[in-house]
């Protein structure tokens, strides 16, 4: 048995993890652990191998809905989702905090500049994004960098008065291999792995990997529990990984503050199976998955889509009426294979054609609903993710598969194929011969295992709120009726963050962080 004892423990080193680790290191002289589930996989370990790598992502790419319908990707590794995404970097969005404000009572999170938060110099939310943009390396692609399939899509809406503009990425010297979904292999890719994780290990934090937390512990505080630490299991180091600090086997870890990093389907697992009190039950409750919906075009030429960034081009122009945006990216063949539909000769006939391929999604804002819930099954010993779109969400994704069918057609495709098996076209498929066939789209009925929609981005299942009835905790991430206990990721959002959530994930970490630092002693009361 491994037994540690630390001021600070954090579960999870992806987005919110990481950069909350280096941030207290940077500003504190708290001893911090940061527990990291999945292996330390460096860029050494990155062989541009699909199937190789699905070993970062969550149950090895196979976590899903509990219905089998919507996959549900994230990292598993350390850097969490940051090693395995594409590095599309969305500033968080004003109108979306403000409005947490006033439905969620949030507090703080000023984007004023000036702003000082809770009395602690220097802090708002503009100042936390200055410093994740400027550490990420935040910029737009120039564009030479631009590929075949973002050109593609922005001739193809631009044709079609839809405006699409650059994303902007965390990325520094890239050299546009294609493969920033497995991995970068170049150190190019600014997520956490990176940079706040280094940051944190130059400053003293301890990383452990291969380290699975099962359980947060709890004393009685007066009326409240008080977390105390957590315990868990390091697994035997996988082979690839970098060598851990600590041997495999149980371990528990004694803490005077634990901070719950994990990401949107596992921190509200943990904080379940913890029996963290939950007298409203809302544990879990109101996830948002941002469904996204893909699109295929067939062209008569070559398309070179592997190389280059993957994602360089997307468009808002339909967000602020429909809630949804194009964003363009790309799959290598086995996750293109898994997305396109037909089976036998019907499905090799589109793979053989797979070097004509371009592609996009529509990636919808969802409305958040409480029957979309994470809970923890300890039959499976797997969080259970329970989600249904809405019927106004479908509404939207009809909507959004009409534009997409029209912009890809205007982009030169000579066929455009939904990832769907619904019957859709007079030709009982749902593969496209012209623009004039959009219409076909109000057909989809989005039948679960029949259109395939799939979520990178769940978040909002630890809501953060000051009114215990709407949200696990306060403000301050701190659980309602437990002390001691933050919770710091993507499942603190209230509802969706309104885009592709990495940096304003990232931006919420380095604020928590700069604010417990200032705010020692509220945690102290004879502990911190
Ligand atoms: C394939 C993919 C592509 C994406 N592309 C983009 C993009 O381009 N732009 C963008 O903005 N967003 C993107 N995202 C989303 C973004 O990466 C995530 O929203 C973000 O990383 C979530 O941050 P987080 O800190 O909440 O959780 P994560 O980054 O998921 O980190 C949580 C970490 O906690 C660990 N953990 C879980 N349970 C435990 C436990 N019990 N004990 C110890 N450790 C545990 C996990 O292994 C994981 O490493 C993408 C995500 C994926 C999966
Ligand atoms: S495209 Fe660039 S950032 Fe992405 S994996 Fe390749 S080198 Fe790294």
């Amino acid at each position: 048995m491994t037994d540690i004892r630390c001021d600070v423990l954090i579960v999870g080193s992806g987005s919110a993890g990481a950069t909350i680790a280096a941030t207290l290191a940077e500003y504190t002289k708290l001893s911090v652990v940061l527990v990291e589930k999945g292996p330390y996989y460096g860029a050494e370990f990155f062989n541009q191998r699909e199937l190789d790598m699905m070993v970062l992502l969550a149950q090895n790419g196979g976590r899903s809905t509990v219905d089998g319908a919507i996959p549900v990707a994230g990292g598993e590794c350390v850097g969490g989702g940051t090693t395995v995404n594409y590095a599309l970097s969305f500033d968080p969005i004003p109108e979306v905090w403000n409005r947490w404000r006033r439905q969620y009572s949030l507090e703080g999170f000023s984007f004023s500049d000036s702003a000082n938060d809770y009395g602690v110099e220097g802090l708002n939310l503009a100042a936390a994004l200055r410093d994740i943009r400027k550490r990420c390396n935040v910029h737009a692609p120039a564009d030479s960098e631009v590929n075949d399939n973002n050109g593609l899509f922005m001739d193809g809406c631009r044709s079609l008065g839809v405006s699409a503009k650059k994303y902007e990425l965390n990325m520094q010297g890239c050299i546009g291999c294609g493969f920033c979904g497995q991995g970068c292999a170049y150190d190019a890719k600014r997520g956490t792995m990176v940079t706040y994780l280094q940051d944190a290990l130059r400053d003293g934090v301890r990383l452990i990997h291969h380290c699975s937390i099962d359980q947060i512990h709890f004393e009685s505080a007066g009326s409240e529990l008080r977390a105390v630490g957590a315990s868990g299991t390091i697994a035997p180091t996988k082979t690839g990984s970098r060598p851990n600090s600590a041997p495999s086997g149980p371990i528990s870890i004694d803490a005077k503050l634990v901070i719950v990093s994990a990401g949107a389907i596992e921190s509200p697992a943990l904080l379940h199976r913890s029996n963290v009190p939950d007298p409203f039950d809302r544990i879990g409750r109101g996830l948002v998955l941002h469904p996204s919906l893909p699109i295929a075009g067939v062209f008569d030429h070559e398309i070179v889509n592997y190389r280059g960034i993957t994602g360089s081009y997307y468009s808002d122009y339909f967000y602020a009426d429909h809630g949804f945006m194009l964003e363009c990216l790309f799959d290598h063949p086995i996750d293109a294979a898994i997305a396109l539909p037909g089976f036998g000769v019907d499905h090799f006939d589109l793979m053989r054609d797979y070097s004509k391929l371009a592609g996009f999604g529509a990636m919808l804002v969802d409305t958040p609903s409480d029957s979309n819930r994470v809970s923890w099954s300890a039959a499976s010993g797997t969080p259970q993710i329970a989600y249904r779109l809405s019927d106004p969400d479908k509404a939207r994704l009809r909507f959004a598969a009409a534009r997409m069918v029209e912009i890809i057609f205007a982009s030169g495709a000579r066929e455009a194929i939904l990832t769907s098996h619904e019957p859709l076209t007079p030709r009982g498929n749902a593969i496209f011969q012209s623009a004039s066939e959009a219409g076909f789209c109000e057909k989809l009925t989005f039948a679960p295992n029949e259109t395939l929609v799939s979520s990178a981005h769940a978040q909002a299942s630890v809501k953060m709120s000051e009114n215990p009835h709407l949200g696990m905790a306060n403000s301050r991430g701190e659980v309602h009726g437990v002390s001691g206990l933050i919770v710091c990721d993507s499942s603190a959002f209230p509802t969706s963050c309104g885009a592709n959530p990495m940096i304003a994930i990232m931006s919420l970490a380095r604020y928590q962080g700069r604010r417990i630092a200032g705010e020692q002693g509220r945690y102290v009361a004879g502990r911190l």
